[in-house]
């Protein structure tokens, strides 16, 4: 089957909505933002729930559709863009976001909200199982990585629901998952350089088979031989990147940072 447009993947399952709803937690003094209403399925319990609705739809058909069905409410803001450009710091209110976003763009519309996290109390976004698995995945699995490292440096992430293919249509090829993300208000770990720290995250997880000697050879020159082994910072470049810890990864780059200056 043709993948649909706009990873338009419609949720036609009631009970899945209303089960995402219950578990993004929403209260009536809340201000809610949905990134991909579509047909709506999720808006219209969002509109009964919330203080307001602020909606982000690319496709103007659909932005059509749900301005006639929701005029009724005047707590329903319809912006009709692409969340891929949007600038969320034109958001009147902090907001939750709660969205079931399109699988082509949702690692990306993702990263987005995260460099906007200061607007937002928490994000609650159904997406491919497989980008879950990743988003939670723990040092030493198959599916740790730069993207794991990435989202809980800035946020608490929460697993929530796991969604069959079947509650779709048209249906996709594979299964989603319900995620919440809040926003960390003190960070994790303390990290002298942002743009060292993921530098050295990207690096180390390059070639994901290969030890952190091979990967982090732009750092060659600071390598130290202790007694046969290499290491950097303390820590034994043997090793692979997927073994590293968040305060590893904040270890290894508060030390290159240093040696910088
Ligand atoms: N929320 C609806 C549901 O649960 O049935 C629709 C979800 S569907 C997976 C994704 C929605 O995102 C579609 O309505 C699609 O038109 C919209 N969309 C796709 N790309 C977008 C983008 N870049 N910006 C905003 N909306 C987008």
């Amino acid at each position: 089957m043709k993948k649909p447009p706009l990873g338009q993947n419609y949720l036609i399952n009631e009970d899945i909505a209303r089960e995402i709803i219950f578990q993004a937690g929403i209260s009536n003094d809340q201000h809610v933002l949905e990134i991909g209403p579509g047909k709506g399925i999720l808006t219209a319990l969002l509109l009964k729930k919330a203080k307001s609705l602020t909606a982000i739809e690319i496709d103007s058909g659909l932005c059509l559709a749900l301005t006639d069905s929701f005029k009724a409410y005047e707590n329903f803001h319809l912006i009709q863009t692409d969340a891929l450009k949007y600038n969320y710091n034109a958001l009147e209110n902090q907001c939750q976001v709660v969205s079931n976003l399109p699988y082509y763009a949702a690692t990306h519309i993702l990263k987005r909200l995260i460099h906007y996290r200061e607007y937002f109390t928490n994000i609650t976004v159904m997406l491919q199982k497989e980008v879950v698995d990743r988003l939670v995945a723990i040092p030493g699995t198959r599916d740790y990585g730069s993207l794991s490292v990435f989202i809980q440096f800035y946020c608490e992430v929460e697993r929530l629901i796991e969604v069959s293919k079947e509650a779709f249509s048209p249906k996709p090829k594979i299964d989603s998952s319900v995620i919440k993300l809040t926003p960390l208000t003190t960070s994790r770990v303390k990290v002298d350089n942002l743009k060292t720290f993921f530098a050295v995250v990207n690096a180390s997880f390059l070639h994901k088979r290969k030890m952190l000697k091979n990967n982090l050879t732009e750092w060659g020159n600071l390598f130290q031989n202790q007694n046969g082994t290499i290491k950097l910072a303390g820590i034994n470049l043997n090793r692979r990147g997927e073994t590293l810890s968040i305060e590893d990864f904040a270890i290894l780059s508060n030390y290159i940072h240093s040696c910088d200056d």
